[in-house]
């Protein structure tokens, strides 16, 4: 790409992509109108684009990019691993020195139940992995019946049929007839924009307990597993009240079904923690995983298997008759142990729950000042500003909702920063590695992207 960015100017790539790509997630007739915005190199927390402009990556990359852009580390490893093994496979008891070091970080650096895990290329074909996995294990339990997984409204579990079903996206389902059979939804935690009348605590506990309503009326013996991330991610940084978890944790404790944590965005520090699970006290009996294994520098994904779900999948013996032609791919592990190594050495998870994590939060919050803000929330790094017209007044939104955020995010990017809007919520994920300094800056182009908008 580098090379042909040198040849070709703006207009010519923008023709380009307008005549041969389709873009996900995107209006392609209205894009081509508008040309698309074309990303040439990136370092740190910084794109340059097409016109040699810098941008920051406020969300690192799309919420992957924790050890920022650039690393040679990685590119040395991929470049050996290339030169070694640049590819075989692991299926029918097959396997290679990568995958083998990879299992092994993965299982000391996840929660002490967790000592396996199965590979795929993506957080999506993650969750099609849990999707079959999770029926594959009451099969083996001599429970057959239980096959309906339980997801939440607005939650996204990935874009293939399996995660646009298991996630609550209406718009996506409305584009294929989906969810498939046997997948139900239930409410979110979005005080903010669903409270109605309740203080977050009292909605914390009576949106839990929509849990609890659904299994019972499907009925405990037909429920396989209940599918959330910690902190929903693509919905809108939904930080759900403090009461939710445990109420949660208390519904799963009690019932005979999985819970999978989906720690695709909430995984790697993103939190502070290794796993989002951690940073609420959840056990989870499956995570899928993907994003900030390999920062993004080469696809691949995963699930995090229980010693629980263990004793179904694998001490009752059989095959599970699933996989992909990359699961494990050994370049794609050595990106990711190259990765992993650089998050242990320059201590970033920590640093999110005691450094760059509390000192962005305290300014991010601050902007909850600002006339245009109905609330500034923030954990880890991740966090959303919501953008209301009428401040004080949670209830009153936008007429023409979502395009006070499109606009927000425009301007945004002319201000030189990537700030992503879920309707009219402004969202940010940056790199684990921002500076204090590049902290700040973040803030004052949030800020005067705040004023522009108003
Ligand atoms: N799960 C969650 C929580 C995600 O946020 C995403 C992507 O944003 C996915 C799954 C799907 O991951 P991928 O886009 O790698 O398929």
């Amino acid at each position: 790409m580098s090379a042909v960015s040198n040849i070709y100017p703006t207009a010519a790539l923008q023709a380009l992509d307008a005549a041969h790509h389709i873009h996900p997630f995107s209006d392609t007739k209205a894009l081509n109108e508008e040309g698309s915005r074309i990303i040439t190199h990136a370092d740190g927390i910084w794109l340059t684009d097409s016109n040699g402009n810098r941008i920051l990556d406020g969300m690192a990359g799309l919420w992957c990019v924790q050890v920022g852009h650039g690393r040679e580390e990685i590119a040395e490893a991929v470049n050996k691993q290339m030169s070694e093994l640049s590819y075989y496979n692991t299926f029918f008891k097959t396997s290679h020195p990568p995958a083998i070091a990879l299992s092994e970080k993965l299982a000391e650096l996840a929660p002490s139940h967790m000592n396996r895990v199965f590979y795929c290329s993506s957080g999506s074909e993650a969750n099609d992995t849990v999707f079959r996995m999770v029926r594959h294990y009451w099969d083996q339990m001599g429970k057959p019946d239980k096959k309906v997984i339980i997801g939440r409204w607005n939650g996204y579990h990935g874009s293939t049929v399996a995660g646009t079903s298991l996630g609550g996206m209406k718009g996506m389902h409305e584009q294929g007839d989906l969810p498939v059979p046997g997948v139900r939804h239930i409410d979110q935690p979005y005080w903010y924009g669903e409270g109605e009348d309740m203080s977050p605590e009292e909605f914390g506990v009576h949106v839990a307990r929509k849990l609890e309503e659904a299994i019972d009326q499907i009925g405990e013996d037909k429920v396989a597993a209940f599918i959330a991330e910690p902190i929903q991610g693509a919905g809108g940084v939904i930080i759900p009240p403090e009461t939710y978890w445990p109420e949660m944790k208390r519904i799963l404790d009690e019932r005979d079904i999985l819970f999978v944590a989906d720690e695709v965005i909430c995984g790697f520090g993103r939190l502070g923690k290794w796993f989002g699970s951690e940073f609420y006290g959840l056990e989870p009996d499956l995570m899928p995983i993907a994003k900030g294994l390999t920062s993004g520098y080469l696809p691949m994904g995963g699930v995090l298997v229980s010693d629980r779900v263990c004793e179904g999948l694998i001490d009752k013996g059989g095959d599970f008759n699933h996989g992909y032609t990359y699961s494990g791919h050994p370049v794609c592990a050595a990106a990711a142990l190259a990765n992993l190594e650089i998050m242990q050495r320059e201590k970033l998870v920590e640093r999110v729950a005691d450094d760059i994590g509390p000192y962005l939060q305290n300014r991010w919050r601050a902007l909850g000042d600002h006339p245009l803000v109905g609330e500034a929330r923030m954990e880890g790094l991740m966090g959303a500003l919501e953008l209301v017209p009428k401040k004080g007044e949670r209830k009153t939104k936008f007429a023409d909702g979502g395009s006070a955020g499109t606009l927000c995010r425009d301007l945004s990017f002319q201000n030189g920063m990537v700030m992503r809007a879920v309707g009219d919520s402004m969202i940010i994920s940056p790199p684990l590695v921002l500076s204090h300094d590049e902290a700040d800056q973040l803030i004052a182009i949030a800020s005067k992207t705040l004023d522009d908008t108003y």
